[in-house]
């Protein structure tokens, strides 16, 4: 049965089970415009029926398929005028590219804001390292929307104790219309299996670490601190950092809790990429650095002398939680340290 007036939004299970925050907040930005209709790659159980609920999902679809089988099975179902799936990877942009290929739908990539207007959908863009916005009106339906990871702060429901109609759906390939052709797969090895872009620690490096071993070093401390591996562009083009730790505006834009940048200057674009993240933490030896400037807390000084003394304190706060009964609270950052 068409639905002239639903959005399908393709969500997905975070490391834990629950809903990944990315789904919450495609969510979020589907109730802007229309209900939500959830399709979910996989079956559904009480806790992710809730917290699809929490978030305004009306309908949940549950179809054990690959991704993309399964949001195309699941737009031929509904046949809604809306598809929001996530920009947080690669593969997740692919499934968008094929989708629309698939639909012969529209598309709009990396979209930041979407509202309804008297004119109908409006979506905005980001270009020129976010310095210029561009608004566009949906013209043709179906469309499919890419939303940037961050954009849209996640939101419940106000007021919202729902739970939401699920539906098993089955697809066949036989939905998977007109499929263009793949024609090599490259694959990505995940970062500890988290993505860069859902990770709440991104400890990340530049030219300034000067070494592939500098990188296994910052990896450590990284690992240390329960987060994920990051590099500028220019550290990954060295072959210091692997290509999926680059963080990016067109690819894996950030928004940590805490970013730890080390040997990074801190480009228009870089910054850029990063604006998400909710502390910055910078270790650079030139005061002048730009990265130092939208640091919360910023160290002068050599990240060769910087890094091993913060991975051995990392270290034995760690051997004293584990000996001791007491956790022992993190010191808070206040002024910019010499080192
Ligand atoms: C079209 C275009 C798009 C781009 N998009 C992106 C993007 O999306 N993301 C991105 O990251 N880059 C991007 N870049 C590249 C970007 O402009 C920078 O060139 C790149 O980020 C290099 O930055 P870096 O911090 O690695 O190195 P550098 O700019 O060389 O900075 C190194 C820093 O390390 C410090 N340092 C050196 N030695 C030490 C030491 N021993 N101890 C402490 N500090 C030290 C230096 O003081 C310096 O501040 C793009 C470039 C172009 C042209």
């Amino acid at each position: 049965m068409p639905s002239t007036d639903a959005v399908l939004v393709l969500a997905a299970r975070s490391r834990d089970g629950g809903l990944s925050r990315s789904s919450a907040e495609l969510l979020t930005a589907a109730r802007r415009v229309a209900a939500p209709v959830a399709v979910l790659p996989e079956p559904v159980d009480d806790r992710i029926c809730g917290e699809l609920g929490r978030y305004g999902a009306e309908r949940v679809l549950s179809i054990c398929a690959p991704e993309l089988d399964a949001v195309v099975g699941a737009a031929c179902h509904l046949r809604p005028p809306l598809v929001l799936l996530p920009a947080t990877t690669a593969a997740s942009r692919e499934i968008a590219g094929r989708l629309a290929v698939r639909l012969e739908a529209g598309i709009v990539t990396d979209v930041v804001g979407i509202d309804r207007g008297p004119e109908g959908i409006s979506v905005l863009q980001e270009t020129c390292g976010g310095r210029v916005r561009v608004a566009s009106t949906i013209v043709k339906t179906p469309a499919i929307l890419t939303i940037r990871p961050g954009a849209v702060v996640a939101e419940p429901e106000a007021g919202s104790c729902r739970s939401p109609a699920v539906e098993d759906l089955c697809v066949t390939p036989a939905s998977a219309v007109r499929a263009p052709r793949l024609v090599r797969r490259v694959p990505v090895h995940p970062l500890d299996g988290r993505l860069l872009t859902e990770a709440d620690v991104v400890v990340a490096g530049g030219r300034g670490v000067g070494s592939a071993e500098g990188f296994a070093l910052l990896a450590e401390v990284a690992r240390a601190l329960g987060g994920c591996l990051g590099a500028t562009h220019t550290a990954g083009e060295l072959g210091w950092a692997p290509d999926h730790a680059r963080i990016s505006l067109p690819g894996n834009q950030i928004r940590p809790r805490l970013y730890l940048a080390v040997g990074v200057s801190g480009s228009l674009r870089h910054r850029a990429a990063i604006r998400g993240a909710r502390t910055v933490v910078a270790v650079d030896r030139d005061r002048n650095a730009p990265i130092l400037r939208e640091a919360d807390l910023a160290v002068v000084g050599d990240l060769h002398a910087v890094l091993p003394a913060l991975l051995a304190e990392l270290r034995r706060r760690d051997r004293a939680r584990s000996t001791s009964t007491e956790p022992s609270e993190p010191s808070e950052p206040s002024e910019p340290a010499e080192a």
